[in-house]
């Protein structure tokens, strides 16, 4: 393991015994349910919208420490963004998992958190883990 590995394996841990913005979000303007039975992963994401643009968003759910952590990672990134904007951050996100899209040289400064999923590309079978709250905000933002 690289120093790099166990550094991103600390972030995912952290945003999972300590997740960001977990719970019940008082008057959302939209929610939706995300599951993936292949792990047995539950999320509930619900956001206040004004405009275009997520005013609030918090998450329930339990599973994996991947799901788990890329929903309180989820909800830290997308807080305060346009539509335009989260998609563009799912696009990134979709591509650093799958591997279509790996790490650049000098890139993981700037997506900060999100640069600690990099390596779910090597395990193919906890893809549907790290996407699923990003899948559920979309349909709450009814895009899926
Ligand atoms: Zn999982």
């Amino acid at each position: 393991m690289t120093n790099l590995d166990s550094l991103y394996q600390e972030v995912l841990l952290d945003h999972y015994r300590k997740p960001r913005n977990k719970g019940v979000l008082e008057g959302a303007t939209a929610q939706a349910d995300g599951r993936n039975p292949l792990c047995g992963d539950e999320v509930n994401v619900a956001v206040t919208m004004e405009g275009d643009r997520v005013a609030a968003v918090k998450f329930t759910g339990q599973g994996c420490s991947i799901s788990q952590a890329s929903a309180s990672v989820m909800t830290q990134l997308v807080d305060g963004k346009s539509e335009a904007e989260i998609e563009a951050l799912f696009e990134r996100f979709h591509g650093l998992v799958t591997g279509t899209a790996p790490l650049a040289e000098g890139e993981a400064k700037q997506l900060g958190a999100m640069a600690a999923f990099a390596g779910v590309s090597k395990y193919p079978t906890r893809v549907k883990c790290a996407t699923m709250s990003w899948h559920t905000l979309r349909k709450a933002m009814g895009h899926e």
